[in-house]
């Protein structure tokens, strides 16, 4: 019978792992720790949590995360039934006792009679046998150099620069306006990619200050190489000058603005995120402000004063591909199928979007080895929202790792008038569930 490889014991190998092993196929799991270390990681156990010991909401009924629990808990997760062994008090969170919880996982995978382990560092992109790459953020040096010789220079990032992303339908029309700079783009649809918000010189000044005021998280040692020449944090931009932003990613040029006669001394714009047009990046943005600091200084922005954010901007150590271009729907690197890629390194981002992502790769490549192909689950549900915008939804150009969303599925129609938000959020969810339990059958 034929094995299967997964490189890493994370939060998506150890799920991908139980995953195939409870479908019947014989798993190996290949793990770098305890021999080489990251710098996060503390322990040799299995999936580990490097930072927070939350899994966030676990509102299944208004929360695309919690729906994601939801969804992992119906498909016999190991990860989702560990944590809820080891749940902590924590709200509506679901919290965890972290090292009991890695303990359990690594327990369970041990004595699982399909599974067995090998504690080395894979370096090379293995040619022969069936395999899954789920070696997260911090993949070892060696093997990302072996990933990005076989997928191209622009195919692998190392660093996370996240503009913050915010909800289509939050910004306010009636200031900002669609028009791409100098109407550049063949159709209409490329002539409308950009929402622009105009600023009055006040308003200019008074958003510098609070950039250059606002609270910013510390970059770690060795962070910073070969990130700055890329792309500036917004706040590092400021400081070299109150113009500079008016210069860069805020100048007023190419944009005319319908509402208002008087040219506008700077201009935010916002770059569609989605074939689905529900979600835009605020173009050059990327900062290292901390996140309550974030939504402060982004509501000085006009048209911004009522926006919902998808998810704010960040900069950090993160290995991850540009999957819509390298992965088909089955999670496989197109140019060589025998590899599957799960986790974070796909470009999903967070502890349950990785476990999620490692549970569809367990689940189709163990369905592949059986002689089946297992469909992923349809977009009006959590993991399928997630693995069709990583497989061809996100835009290639501009990919940067997402969180779960209720942004990345495709949208409720508001018949009957426009629902309040919790209950249109409840509809996405039932809508979800039901078409999860008919995938899963
Ligand atoms: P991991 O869980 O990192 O697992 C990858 C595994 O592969 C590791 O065990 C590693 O040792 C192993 N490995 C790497 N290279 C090799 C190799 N060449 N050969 C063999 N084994 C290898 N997410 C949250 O939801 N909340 C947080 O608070 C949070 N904080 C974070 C803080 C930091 C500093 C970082 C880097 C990430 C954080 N994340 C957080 C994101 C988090 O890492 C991921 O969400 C999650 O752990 C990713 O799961 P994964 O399985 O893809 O990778």
């Amino acid at each position: 019978t034929q094995e299967l490889h997964i490189i890493g014991g994370g939060m998506a190998g150890s799920e991908a792992a139980w995953q195939a092993a409870e479908q019947g196929v014989r798993v190996v799991i290949h793990e770098m720790r305890p021999k080489v270390a990251t710098f996060a990681h503390r322990t040799g156990h299995f999936a580990e949590m490097v930072c927070s010991n939350s899994f966030r909401s676990d509102d299944d009924e208004r929360n695309a995360v919690g729906l994601l629990h939801w969804e992992m808990r119906a498909a016999k997760g190991l990860i989702m039934a560990m944590a809820e062994a080891h749940r902590l008090p924590a709200g509506g969170a679901l919290a965890v006792d972290r090292d009991p919880f890695a303990e359990a996982v690594t327990a369970k995978l041990n004595a699982h009679p399909l599974i067995s382990s090998s504690f080395e560092e894979i370096t090379e992109l293995p040619d022969q046998g069936n395999w899954i790459i789920a070696t997260g953020p911090l993949t070892s040096g060696a093997l990302a150099e072996s990933i990005r010789a076989a997928t191209g220079a622009d195919a692998l990032a190392f660093f996370d620069a996240i503009a913050p992303i915010v909800y289509a339908e939050s910004v306010d029309m009636s200031v900002a306006w669609m028009q791409s700079r100098y109407d550049k783009g063949e159709t209409a649809e490329e002539q409308t990619a950009y929402m622009n918000c105009p600023m009055t010189k006040e308003e200019y000044y008074a958003f510098i200050d609070a950039l250059l005021a606002a609270e910013k998280t510390e970059f770690h040692e060795g962070e910073t190489a070969g990130y700055f020449d890329g792309c500036l944090p917004i706040e590092v931009m400021a400081e070299r000058g109150r113009e500079t932003l008016r210069f860069g990613p805020m100048k007023p040029v190419g944009l005319t603005n319908p509402h208002e006669a008087v040219k506008p001394y700077a201009v935010v714009q916002l770059r569609r995120d989605n074939k689905l047009g529900t979600l835009y990046n605020i173009v050059g943005f990327q900062t290292k402000m901390k996140y309550g600091a974030q939504t402060a200084v982004f509501k000085m922005i006009p048209g911004l004063r009522d926006a919902s954010f998808a998810r704010l901007g960040g900069i950090h150590r993160n290995t991850f591909i540009n999957s819509p271009t390298l992965l088909d729907d089955q999670m496989r690197l197109k140019s060589r199928p025998n590899i599957r890629f799960a986790g974070q390194i796909t470009g999903v981002e967070g502890y349950v979007e990785s476990s999620a992502m490692g549970l569809l790769a367990g689940r189709m490549a163990a369905a592949e080895l059986q002689g089946r192909i297992l469909p992923p689950p349809p977009p009006d549900t959590a993991m399928g929202a997630l693995i069709t915008h990583i497989t061809g939804g996100a835009e290639a150009k501009t990919f940067q790792p997402m969180n779960v969303n209720f942004g990345l599925f495709p949208p409720i129609d508001a018949r009957g008038g426009r629902k309040g938000r919790k209950d249109r959020y409840k509809a996405y969810t039932d809508r979800a569930k039901e078409a999860f339990t008919e995938w899963l059958s």
